[in-house]
């Protein structure tokens, strides 16, 4: 019953190619209860364990049966290599588990779904159609001034000979320039970062600055998608960290078919 609740975003760019299977979940359709209502995947977010379990079925029968593969995102600029000639995988893919310690994940294999659990964070997916790779980057803005995405694209390139101009970006619903208010910034940002504050208030256009770390590397104007949801604005659609403090986390998955 509660799985037909279930809603799913998904970004137009990836949407017109058929071997991208993604998408972004909303807090609707799940079992978590209270603040944590109800499609809760986080599991440090203080949620019951059972719910959280249930929440994480209820996306693989949705996207389809797979394994999910998820990260301890720690908030840190370490991206997760998963390549198809690698070994052990069942092991890996041990439920209810955070495989791997990073906050971004590179795979050319079609067998998994890679997941990115946020609440005001951007999960960026990347998807490169002519080598057939994909990516999921956590990004708060702790990754994005250590320039996380930037950090996956370099590794695109490098270990799977991908072309930035072929690569294909979105950007989830996540925390806008209307509610990114930094009052510390002078400590918490680095200067050369200040040109995305907005003008007379301490508020910062993260979702600009991840768009700009694309282009940098080469990703096209029109090859990035930013669903310009601010989650903050939208609790009661996406879960909201700042808008709520003890909130859920929602998925962000992708895949290849
Ligand atoms: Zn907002």
């Amino acid at each position: 019953m509660e799985s037909t609740d279930i809603k799913v975003y998904e970004f137009e760019l990836f949407k017109k190619d058929k071997t991208v299977v993604h998408g972004i979940f909303t807090r609707a359709g799940g079992t978590s209860k209270g603040a944590f209502d109800s499609l809760n995947i986080g599991i440090n977010s203080g949620d019951e364990q059972s719910a959280i379990a249930n929440n994480r079925k209820l996306i693989i029968r949705k996207m389809g049966m797979k394994p999910l593969v998820f990260l301890n995102q720690v908030h840190g600029d370490d991206i997760k290599v998963l390549k198809k000639d690698d070994n052990d995988l069942s092991e890996m893919f041990e439920p209810g588990k955070e495989t791997y310690m990073a906050d971004g994940i590179i795979t050319d294999m079609k067998d998994v779904f890679l997941v990115i659990q946020v609440a005001d964070c951007q999960a960026v997916m990347l998807y490169d159609p002519q080598k057939k790779v994909i990516a999921n980057i956590h990004t708060g803005w702790q990754g994005s001034i250590k320039n996380i995405i930037g950090n996956c694209l370099d590794k695109m390139v490098l270990e799977f000979g991908c072309r930035p101009e072929n690569i294909m970006a979105g950007i989830s619903p996540s925390l806008g320039p209307c509610c990114s208010e930094f009052i510390n910034y002078k400590d918490e940002i680095p200067q050369n970062l200040w040109e995305y504050k907005l003008k007379d208030k301490d508020y910062f256009d993260f979702w600009k600055m991840s768009a700009d770390q694309l282009m940098e590397k080469g990703v096209k104007k029109d090859h990035i998608e930013n669903m310009e949801i601010c989650t903050k604005c939208t609790k009661e659609v996406f879960y909201s960290y700042r808008g709520e403090k003890t909130t859920g986390r929602f998925a962000c998955v992708i895949s290849m078919s």
